[in-house]
């Protein structure tokens, strides 16, 4: 069964973009818009997957990450970060916080899923494209 893919993303179209390109592969998405909605929405779905995004209102990633690895429960789901700032030191401290990796925006359409699918075990992934 493919993986259930949390996004926490404020920004419509680069949203509609990461949900466009996962259901293409079969893949669920689960949506949240700002960091309170993204972590209650983990809590309640415990996703197979979190993307995130690091500017958000209410709460940022970092802190969604913060809480997320605070939580027994919810701290082994693999915890992406995607996001546009591309200062230095930001990759450094999206990886102190929790992220497995970063992917910077803008997504790349060709790649995005079998970059997501190496955090993912075979057996949650997409039957692959013949
Ligand atoms: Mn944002």
């Amino acid at each position: 069964m493919p993986a259930r893919i949390a996004l926490i993303e404020d920004h419509p179209a680069n949203l509609e973009l990461m949900q466009y390109l996962l259901h293409h592969f079969g893949y669920v998405t689960l949506v949240a818009t700002d960091g309170e909605q993204g972590l209650a929405l983990v809590r309640r779905e415990r996703p197979d997957l979190i993307l995130c995004d690091l500017q958000l209102p209410l709460l940022d990633g970092y802190e969604v990450a913060r809480q997320i690895k605070a939580d027994a429960a919810l701290r082994d789901i693999p915890l992406i970060a995607v996001t546009a700032f591309s200062m230095p030191g930001d990759s450094e401290k999206g990886l102190a916080a929790g992220f497995l990796a970063y992917f910077a925006k803008p997504i790349e359409p060709e790649t995005f899923v079998a970059q997501i699918e190496q955090f993912l075990p075979p057996a949650l992934r997409a039957a692959p494209a013949q």
